[in-house]
């Protein structure tokens, strides 16, 4: 198999410089291109043993590249989307905060090329999204709420795993994203029925936890997934990139590539 041209947007965050890593060490990938609205120097290049020919662009690396993986913000999306399609190149996107603007233009953008989309890259996340569907269903009559705990840094809250979190579990009870509750303040109601609430905690340096909760009437279950640290998700970024170079023009999710 011929390596996969990959190039990394937004190289110098927290996720970038884990993807850079995460690239070098993927015998199926050829890292081509880091780019960042930020320049990219030389030290850069040097610290994290990138080759010194790579591309430092947006265009080239979407010239070039078979794919581009994007951890980057969600308003980066609509160039990104455009340069994706005019050269055909595939798009892995990790960046959360996305609302229904973005995911419109990500199915229309995967008529023309291959997007793969998960708000979590973490093969144990993934497969925590399955246990909490299988809890969810065995557990009818029980309450639940949903936990999330992340750095200080994070900008979008509640994070995008705890909505797919709720969305798995909606999904598996046939209910409807209507059933999400992000704000207890000053609703002067008791807890509805169905009703899935969010809470979020943000401090230290903390990658990602999330909890499902079930409380019943006398007992409670609760379902933890930890991030130690970003690797698990620019691993599986990266094991997404060679997955989705092997597609056919669309839009995918985690679970395509694992199932
Ligand atoms: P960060 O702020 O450390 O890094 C973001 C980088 O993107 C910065 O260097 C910034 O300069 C760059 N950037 C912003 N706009 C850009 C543009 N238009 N073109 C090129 N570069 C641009 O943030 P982070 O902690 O690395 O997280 C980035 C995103 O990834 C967030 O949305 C976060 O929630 C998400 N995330 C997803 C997963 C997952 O598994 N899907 C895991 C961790 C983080």
């Amino acid at each position: 198999m011929s390596k996969v041209k990959v190039a990394i947007a937004g190289a110098l965050g927290r996720m970038g410089n884990n993807l850079i890593s995460s690239a070098i060490s993927n015998t199926n990938v050829d890292l081509i291109g880091v780019f960042d609205v930020k320049d990219i120097d030389t030290n850069f290049i040097s610290k994290y043993q990138i080759p010194e020919n790579i591309i430092t662009t947006r265009e080239e690396s979407f010239k070039t590249a078979d794919i581009v993986i994007d951890f980057t913000s969600p308003k980066a999306l609509f160039n990104f989307t455009e340069s994706a399609v005019s050269n055909n190149t595939g798009l892995v996107i990790g960046t959360t905060g996305l609302d229904e603007s973005h995911f419109n233009l990500l199915k229309q953008s995967s008529n023309s090329t291959k997007i793969f989309y998960a708000p979590n890259m973490s093969y144990g996340v993934n497969t925590f999204f399955e246990i909490s569907r299988i809890a969810a269903k065995h557990l009818k009559d029980f309450d639940i709420e949903i936990t999330e705990t992340h750095h200080r840094h994070k900008k979008d809250a509640p994070s995008g795993t705890a909505i797919k979190l709720g969305e798995e579990i909606v999904d598996e009870l046939g209910l409807s994203k209507s059933n999400f509750n992000f704000n207890r303040q000053s609703q002067d109601n008791q807890r509805k029925e169905n009703e899935i609430g969010f809470s979020s905690i943000r401090g230290g340096n903390i990658p990602g936890e999330h909890t499902v909760i079930f409380h019943g009437d006398n007992e409670s279950i609760e379902l933890t997934h930890k991030a130690f640290n970003r690797k698990i998700f620019s691993d599986g970024a990266v094991e997404a990139a060679v997955w989705l170079a092997a597609q056919e023009n669309g839009f995918y999710s985690f679970k395509d590539m694992i199932s």
